[in-house]
């Protein structure tokens, strides 16, 4: 936007008429009717039109509340033709935000990954300084070995994490859904702490074209939660299905539910609603973040349906055309 003598406009582009919602009406307008923040009118008064001297162009960051957002400006002064000055002004909302998620990412990690640490740490100290170390040892070794363990299963969910969320889907091949299927079941039924009853309720004949590995990564979280949230001798039900416009893979518990109110943040990365019920089952709260992503990668839609107390219901929604008969 240029302005005149008077901080009036006499000149701008279109993308800060769409932006600002300005028309031809608003040439001769005072810029302060338009951008009417404190903070700006300081740095206009204080910015000199006789300087041409480039190095002196103020620059303030403005928050703008527009409807249900807010918009984060990046706004240049630059002293233009004597008694004019140009106003540069950048959206940058979006790597605000950007920034701000990768901020909330490390603190997160660093944060999972420092629990473990200080118990291993711990028990290091305590051995040092004990003169019974074989007892300690016993003691301190599978509890140790179990911090371990969880760590692992952190970075391996992170590695998962980053190669879904980063890459386009790559490496597309027809995938046998039956088989996967059943030889998750067998896999699930066969872990230690698996007391349930596990079956595939109904399993369509149909194969998938996508990313076998992702695949199988977000049917095992699924069902890895269903087993992990459900007590033992719950059932689990999985479905693959055609329905009218998706072909549908479904799993079903009669485990803990989930309340409405966390239903729309489950998928955020480290949203867990009992942290430690997620942690004793081994849980690393990047799991349905990962089934999201890998969700979205076939054009599919990830849906929740639960009721505390009853059951839950996670279900994938894959588009008919990636289906296919194989014969
Ligand atoms: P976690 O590793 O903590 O299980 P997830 O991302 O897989 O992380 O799940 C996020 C949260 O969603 C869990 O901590 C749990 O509170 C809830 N959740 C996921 N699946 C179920 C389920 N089948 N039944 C009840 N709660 C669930």
């Amino acid at each position: 936007i240029l302005l005149g003598e008077v901080n009036e406009i006499i000149w701008c582009n279109p993308s800060a008429e769409k932006f600002f919602d300005m028309s031809s009406n608003n040439i001769g307008t005072k810029i302060t009717y338009i951008l009417r923040q404190p903070e700006f009118e300081k740095i206009l008064v204080s910015t000199t039109r006789k300087s041409k001297n480039h190095e002196n162009k103020p620059h303030i960051i403005l928050r703008l509340k527009k409807t249900f957002e807010e918009l984060v400006l990046s706004v240049t002064l630059i002293p233009y033709d004597k008694k004019k000055i140009l106003v540069l002004i950048k959206d940058v909302s979006d790597l605000e935000r950007i920034e701000n998620t990768r901020r909330d990412f490390i603190a997160n990690v660093s944060h999972e990954l420092r629990t473990p640490l200080t118990v291993i740490h711990g028990f290091l100290e305590t051995m040092s300084k004990h003169n019974d170390k074989k007892l300690i040892l016993s003691q301190a070794l599978p509890l140790m070995s179990e911090q371990t363990v969880r760590m692992t299963r952190l970075i391996e969910d992170l590695l998962t994490f980053t190669k879904v969320e980063s890459q386009g889907l790559r490496n597309e091949e027809n995938v046998n859904i039956p088989f996967m299927l059943s030889t998750l079941i067998i896999e699930a039924r066969s872990l230690p702490g698996t007391k349930h009853e596990i079956f595939i309720e109904h399993c369509s004949e149909l194969w998938l074209r996508g990313n076998a590995e992702e695949l199988r990564s977000a049917f095992e979280n699924l069902l890895s939660n269903a087993i992990r949230y459900t007590s033992p001798g719950g059932t689990i039900k999985l479905k693959w299905e055609t329905l009218a416009k998706v072909i549908r893979f479904s799993v079903e518990d009669n485990g803990v539910g989930i309340n409405q109110i966390h239903i729309p943040r489950l998928t955020e990365r480290f949203y867990r609603i009992d942290k430690s019920r997620s942690r004793e089952t081994g849980g690393t709260g990047l799991g349905l973040a990962i089934v999201k992503h890998v969700a979205n990668r076939h054009q599919a839609e990830l849906r929740i349906k639960s009721e505390e107390g009853i059951g839950s219901k996670f279900y994938i929604d894959f588009p008919m055309e990636r289906s296919f008969t194989n014969t």
